[in-house]
């Protein structure tokens, strides 16, 4: 297991560093475990004013997976574009070819009060939302600002997907749901856009080669109600790059804890990029008080999906689990009652619930 370990900015090395922790856990018990680290994002630029050095991608490349904190800083808020630390991120993942996102939404039984929706609502949520990540009309061309003839401008953009980019996506959300519940729900705007109809027609013919799964169709506004109205009726949410960066933002916030969600970028063969949802947190870097579970929990995904690992990837969630049951809380989680602690602390609980 070849593991790139980027920890970038803010928060990143130390959540990062936690998330170290739990691997060489795993290594100590004879997990054959490699960890090589790299710059990224403002450290990048720092180090070789490039947030995405050569020498990280070309680590990337030759790696299985990738561990990575987060990027971005307020003292990089005024460089050129190309040298802002979220360039790093955009160039890794498309220089990696990583075209499927997993969102994992879950609510643990022990977190339900921190949603703004009612706990019997989300309790024991767990949905995964798969956003296609390349395509799209953030990709497609023509685009542009143009001038029309009446003197005022016009902005437009194409929503292009190909076939071949809607059955590989497909295929990636079917073999997952065979791992969970057996439930695709496919997100579209099959009533008015054309994209979408052939999005919808593929995701069906795709469909028949797994006859184990259920599959059904969705149109995105009526998605986006589900999923505050009655959140737990899905399984696996597959959808397209737009409809899919909206509607995970809007499942994370279910949770109520961004420092809970793990994510994963995958590419064709399982190569994939582990990184919490939330950015570097520069209000709170450097005091020892980050919640490290989103990230411990992307080392999950990554034995899972990567690895195909799904016994360690379990034994870590229930780690976390334990941890939480016991009362252990970082600040962005802590209720009256229970026991506040700091981002080490947290991490000791974990590699002790672990061990
Ligand atoms: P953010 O996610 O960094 O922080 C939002 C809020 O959540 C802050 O109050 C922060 O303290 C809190 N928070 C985030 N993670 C936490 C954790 N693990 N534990 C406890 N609290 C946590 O988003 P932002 O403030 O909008 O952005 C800060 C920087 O991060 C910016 O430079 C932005 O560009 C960057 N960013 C990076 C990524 C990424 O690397 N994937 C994603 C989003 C934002």
């Amino acid at each position: 297991m070849k593991i790139a370990v980027l920890p970038g900015d803010g928060i990143g090395p130390e959540i990062v560093a936690q998330a170290v922790r739990v691997l060489e856990v795993l290594r100590s018990e004879g997990l054959k475990i490699e960890m090589e680290y790299a710059h990224i994002g403002g450290a990048g630029y720092d180090a070789a004013k490039d947030p995405l050095p050569e020498a990280t991608l070309k680590l990337a490349h030759a790696s299985d997976a990738v561990l990575l904190g987060a990027v971005g800083g307020y003292q990089y808020d005024n460089l050129p574009r190309p040298q802002r630390p979220e360039q790093g991120l955009l160039r890794i993942r498309k220089g990696l070819g990583l075209f499927a996102n997993l969102r994992p939404a879950m609510v643990y039984p022990e977190l339900a009060n921190a949603s703004s929706l009612k706990p019997e609502i989300v309790a024991g949520l767990d949905i995964m939302i798969l956003r296609e990540l390349t395509g799209d009309i953030y990709f497609g061309q023509p685009r542009g600002i143009r001038n029309l003839e009446n003197g005022e401008r016009q902005g437009f953009d194409t929503m292009l997907y190909s076939e071949s980019e809607i059955r590989r996506i497909a295929h990636v959300g079917f073999r997952i749901a065979m791992k969970r519940n057996k439930k695709v729900c496919s997100v579209d705007k099959a009533n008015v856009l054309d994209t979408s109809m052939l999005w919808r027609e593929i995701v069906t013919a795709v469909g028949k080669e797994y006859p184990a799964v259920e599959l059904s169709h969705m149109y995105v506004d009526n998605a986006a109600m589900q999923l505050v109205r009655a959140p737990k009726q899905f399984d696996v949410i597959v959808t397209g790059n737009i409809f899919g960066d909206i509607l995970s933002d809007e499942a994370s916030m279910l949770t109520g804890s961004i420092g809970m969600l793990p994510s994963a970028s995958l590419d064709a063969n399982n190569k994939g990029l582990y990184e919490p949802c939330h950015g570097s947190a520069p209000d709170i870097a450097g005091k020892n008080i980050a919640n490290p579970l989103a990230t411990i929990l992307s080392v999950a995904m990554m034995m899972r999906y990567t690895f195909a690992r799904e016994d360690v990837a379990q034994r870590i969630e229930a780690a976390v689990r334990k941890t939480l049951q016991k009362g252990l809380r970082t600040g962005d989680i802590f209720e009256d009652g229970l026991s506040k602690v700091g981002t080490d602390a947290m991490g000791d609980a974990v590699v002790a619930a672990l061990k």
